[in-house]
């Protein structure tokens, strides 16, 4: 036996019960008219064409299956290869690429393409509570990534693309952004809506973060133009747990993922940040990360025109 064998990854009964236990807990909810009573469940009969999973109101009348209002719905591939899917984006610390989810799954590569895209969906957290809420330690910084569109390539960052990290020290929550630049005009309502109050603000010494700063219970900064990565006066005064996000990050789009380009590097993100904020290090098994993932499919549809050029 291995995680592997599990029959919600092979059988597709198995796979739909999995799902509806964590979508519907045990009372199925018709999408039709919101009833939760009455609602029977009708044998599959492939010759037929009875759908797997397939369940009827009793007050509307209408048939529904748990997919329907999730990421699955628009898609015709099996519970149990997405089920496959998520796990193993759940499981691999810095991604698994489309071409790999495309070999290791036996689907197509604009399939993979598609899938990958509606789980990082799944992954985006919605509304978070404020970062630093109980007067903790909140890192920001910035990095870089790929190439700006219509920028030409310079010496220094300003044709690369902005990524604004903000980490919760004490919950261990990341949530990134990508941003247009580093102006304080942009960077400052992003801070003002994610950080409460009570919070101490970790930053180095930029610009963007000197106004803003003053808006918290403290601004603790460090000099990494001087070499400086942790506060001589204040060791809890750095931003070493964000860098450590960066370099996750980094490894992961430059070992497993390559390119992305700007529409869609925000999805990435989140993907980044739903695996380091659910880490193995907060007692997060791969298991319990890929149940968290399936409880965000509902409510997240997405259509696209396709694959990115620049990816395929
Ligand atoms: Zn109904």
């Amino acid at each position: 036996m291995s995680v592997l064998s599990k029959p919600y990854f092979h059988d597709e009964a198995a796979a739909f019960a999995f799902v509806e236990g964590i979508i519907w807990n045990g009372s199925p909810v018709c999408p039709h008219c919101g009833c939760m009573g009455r609602i029977g469940a009708i044998k599959p009969n492939p010759e037929k064409k009875v759908r797997m999973g397939l369940k009827k109101c009793g007050d509307c009348r209408k048939q529904f299956t748990v997919r329907i209002g999730t990421i699955f719905e628009d898609s015709h591939l099996p519970l149990t290869k997405w089920l496959q899917a998520i796990y193993l984006m759940c499981s691999s610390k810095k991604g698994v690429s489309a071409h790999q989810l495309h070999r290791t799954l036996e689907i197509t590569y604009k399939t993979a393409w598609f899938l990958e895209h509606r789980i990082r969906e799944a992954m985006r957290s919605g509304a978070l509570a404020p970062f630093g809420g109980a007067g903790g330690a909140v890192e920001v910084d910035e990095t870089f990534y790929g190439r700006e569109p219509g920028k030409k390539v310079g010496r220094g960052a300003a044709h690369k693309i902005k990524v604004l990290t903000l980490l919760d020290r004490e919950t261990g929550v990341a949530r990134s952004h990508v941003v247009d630049d580093l102006k304080a005009s942009t960077i400052e309502p992003i801070l003002r809506e994610a950080i409460a109050k009570e919070a101490r603000l970790m930053t180095d010494e930029a610009h963007h973060y000197r106004v803003i700063g003053g808006e918290f219970a403290q601004h603790g900064t460090t000099s990494h133009a001087a070499g400086e990565y942790v506060n001589a006066a204040d060791p809890t005064i750095h931003s070493n747990t964000v860098e450590g996000y960066f370099g996750i990050f980094k490894r992961g789009m430059r070992g497993v993922y390559q390119k992305a380009s700007k529409k869609h590097l925000h999805r990435y993100l989140a993907e980044f940040d739903f695996r380091y904020s659910n880490r193995a290090a907060k007692g997060v098994d791969d298991e319990a990360r890929a149940i968290k993932a399936l409880e965000g499919i509902v409510g997240k549809r997405l259509t696209y025109r396709g694959p990115d050029k620049r990816l395929a």
